[in-house]
């Protein structure tokens, strides 16, 4: 059986809703996003039945001989033990090669993640900065997000061939925001994030798109993107079609108040439903949410409320899901990103150890 096709996507998905999901309203035209209908018809039907796969990747998938071994990592130590703390690199806060090194010299971490131009604002290219932070010597992990929003098939292989190059700890596939900012271009999305967790897992297998072989001695780990937002049943299902995918944990889209801490319980709740399995999963937390932000947050379908940073934090360790915590630090300014994050670091220690 496949699955329905949607006709009305904007992002011409073939495995939605997307991240971009506002409660049930699409980010990109403002109307229902078609998935959520069609994935609720399908109530008793087992996620994998609800995967529809890109139609080369089904074929090179019938070329993979063994998968790589996954390279060892202090993060992924630390994820099996719940203890793995992540910290998003403020790639708008720097301005140069020393403000660089600064981060890397006072941060201290499991991972870097490195955002791919949230809202598709021009930042900068997450693989490529990646790859000078391990050629800088960050003693840190390192993990890009990587996007179907402005590159097709070809180029995301080329950047899951330099993430195993260069020595990556990890990637992030998630399908990525809709440009935003009245930038001419035309959006990709050629894959949606379960084909992308999957083309993930065979380039590191060594198979191309070319439908070559290669051989790889070790390999990132995937993880993928979970919306605590989302119609919990619906989340649960789309979690389980991109385990079934390849992805071996998930980083939340951020957490503002305690609604959403109770979303995250609820998915795991569902989650039990398929089956008894481990779910590794990286909280994203943003400090400090000041009222300014609140309303980006919201139109971004991030709820907010007047919870304290310390309450966020209890709230969170009482749902005891392990995994971790990703700090999301907001400055435009290296002195001023530093102060918070060593701020909001000495809170999280204080609350959850
Ligand atoms: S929310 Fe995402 S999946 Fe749903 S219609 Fe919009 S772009 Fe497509």
């Amino acid at each position: 059986m496949r699955a329905l096709r949607v006709y009305t996507c904007p992002k011409n998905l073939l495995n939605g809703p997307c991240g971009g999901v506002r409660g049930e309203v699409c980010e990109v035209d403002g109307k229902e996003c078609p998935w959520t209908t069609t994935m609720a018809r399908f109530g008793g039907t087992v996620p994998y039945m609800l995967f529809e796969e890109h139609p080369l990747l089904v074929e090179l998938e019938s070329l993979v001989e063994k998968d790589s071994e996954p390279r060892a990592s202090t993060f992924w130590k630390n994820l099996e033990r719940g203890k793995a703390f992540s910290i998003e690199f403020p790639i708008a806060a720097v301005k140069g090669e020393m403000d660089i090194i600064r981060v890397l010299g006072r941060v201290d971490a499991d991972l870097l993640t490195v955002p791919d131009n949230p809202l598709g604002y021009p930042h900068v290219d997450p693989v490529a900065f990646s790859t000078y932070l391990k050629v800088l010597g960050a003693k840190a992990g390192v993990m890009p997000h990587i996007t179907a929003k402005d590159r097709n098939l070809a180029a995301i292989s080329s950047e899951l061939r330099t993430a195993g190059l260069f020595n990556f700890e990890a990637v992030l596939m998630v399908t990525g925001d809709w440009p935003d900012h009245g930038i001419p271009g035309r959006p990709v999305f050629d894959l949606d994030s379960a084909n992308l967790v999957r083309l993930a897992r065979l380039v590191f297998a060594g198979v191309l798109p070319t439908r070559e072989c290669v051989e790889v001695e070790s390999r990132p780990r995937v993880l993928s993107g979970m919306n605590p937002h989302y119609r919990p049943k619906l989340e649960a299902r789309r979690v389980v079609r991109k385990m079934i995918a390849g992805a071996e944990g998930f980083f939340t889209q951020v957490v503002a108040t305690g609604r959403s801490v109770r979303g995250i319980r609820e998915i795991l709740r569902e989650l039990r439903a398929y089956g008894e399995f481990e779910v590794p999963l990286v909280i994203s937390l943003l400090y400090p949410i000041e009222d300014w932000i609140k309303p980006m947050l919201e139109r971004m379908g991030i709820p907010t409320g007047n919870e304290s940073f310390e309450e966020l934090l209890e709230e969170l360790k009482a749902l005891d899901v392990g995994g971790g915590i990703n700090l999301i630090v907001l400055s435009n300014d290296v002195d001023e990103w530093l102060r918070l994050e060593k701020e909001a670091r000495g809170i999280i220690k204080e609350v959850i150890g």
